[in-house]
């Protein structure tokens, strides 16, 4: 029976999510790899519970997070029945619909019928009454937002979200959809986009900017770009590494010489910074006030720890800076 460490809040930080009162911890983890059915429910236990324990307070999911889809919301909802649901109301859980769930004209995108049929069966995986953030997954050119934000409306208004989030909008959409939910009166916070130091698009299509602006938080995705940004990959590929247990979304051909050359010279500044350089690829993330959070993923629990551990310098000079920008640069 899992009781959480009663010191689980010393030394995690919290920040408010843009202007909203939800705060979430500088460090969430998410549920897209290793929780899926190839994984086994003794490894997801340690590592939700080593996160829990060290004051990650928020579990992000979708609902095709598997392999295979659910499975991940599935087991989650299995370990939170078992051991983590008595801790309920200390937990920010989200998930999210856009890509592609079920078979046929209904099950991907954006309409109101698949938002609304997908949060209901998210729900029942997760044996939950509401989630705490339901996001809209990507922008859908073939739905008219109206028709997304009501559905995101409507989701909340029958409680079964406390606030929406948008994820993978760019800063013109996200300005449309903001206009929208305000007249809706939708609690819309949170901001959830690829960001890290080797992926500037929020930086180039305007959502950092429009976020500030508008003051909702950005949550990044993959700030570790999968693991590249850490010291996996400098000395080969390690057997029980992604690229090997699971190349869906990251394979050796994202491991070019130049790639790793980068990755060779950023570690080489993290190591000069005493951080290691997954801690320097999440605090550059956190290093700007619009970033709210940034969304792990972990296979270990000691890479959950060395994570966290980021929070603790997250500061940089001019020069570190420049060197940083000129490596990804070459
Ligand atoms: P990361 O960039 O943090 O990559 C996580 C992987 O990096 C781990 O599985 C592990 O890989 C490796 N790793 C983590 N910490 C360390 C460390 N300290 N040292 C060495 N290696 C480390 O994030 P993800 O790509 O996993 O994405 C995180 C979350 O973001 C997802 O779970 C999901 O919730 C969300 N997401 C959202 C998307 C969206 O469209 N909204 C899209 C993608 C993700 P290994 O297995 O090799 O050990």
């Amino acid at each position: 029976m899992y009781f959480a460490k009663e010191d689980r809040y010393e030394k995690m930080k919290y920040a408010h999510c843009g202007n909203s009162g939800l705060k979430l911890p500088l460090v969430s983890l998410g549920l897209w790899h290793n929780f899926g059915d190839h994984s086994n429910l003794e490894s997801m236990k340690d590592i939700l519970f080593t996160a829990f324990d060290n004051g990650i307070t928020h579990f992000d999911l979708a609902n095709n997070y598997g392999p295979a889809p659910g499975s991940a919301e599935k087991n989650f909802g299995i370990i939170l029945k078992e051991d983590l649901g008595k801790y309920r109301d200390e937990m920010i859980i989200s998930t999210k619909a856009g890509y592609t769930m079920w078979d046929g004209p209904y099950g991907d995108f954006g309409s109101r019928k698949y938002l609304i049929a997908s949060i209901d069966q998210s729900l029942k995986r997760m044996g939950l009454e509401y989630v705490d953030i339901f996001y809209h997954h990507r922008m859908d050119k073939n739905t008219p937002l109206e028709e997304t934000c009501g559905a995101l409306a409507q989701i909340v208004n029958i409680g079964k979200a406390l606030y929406v989030g948008l994820s993978n909008y760019d800063g013109e959409t996200l300005e449309q959809a903001t206009k929208i939910l305000n007249e809706l009166k939708v609690p819309f916070i949170i901001n959830q986009n690829r960001y890290s130091i080797f992926d500037r698009t929020i930086e180039n299509n305007g959502l950092k900017d429009m976020s500030g602006k508008l003051k909702k938080g950005i949550i990044s995705f993959s700030p570790l770009a999968q693991g590249l940004l850490s010291d996996r990959y400098l000395n080969g590929i390690p057997s029980d590494s992604r690229v090997v247990t699971d190349g869906r979304f990251l394979n050796e051909n994202n491991l070019t010489a130049k790639k790793l050359e980068a990755i060779s010279k950023l570690n080489d500044i993290a190591k000069a910074r005493q951080q290691s350089l997954a801690q320097m690829a999440l605090a550059w993330v956190l290093k700007d006030d619009v970033m709210t959070s940034v969304l792990i993923g972990a296979s270990k629990p000691s890479q959950v720890l060395d994570n966290i551990a980021a929070i603790e310098n997250t500061s940089f000079s001019e020069e570190e800076l420049k060197k940083i920008d000129e490596i990804v640069k070459e």
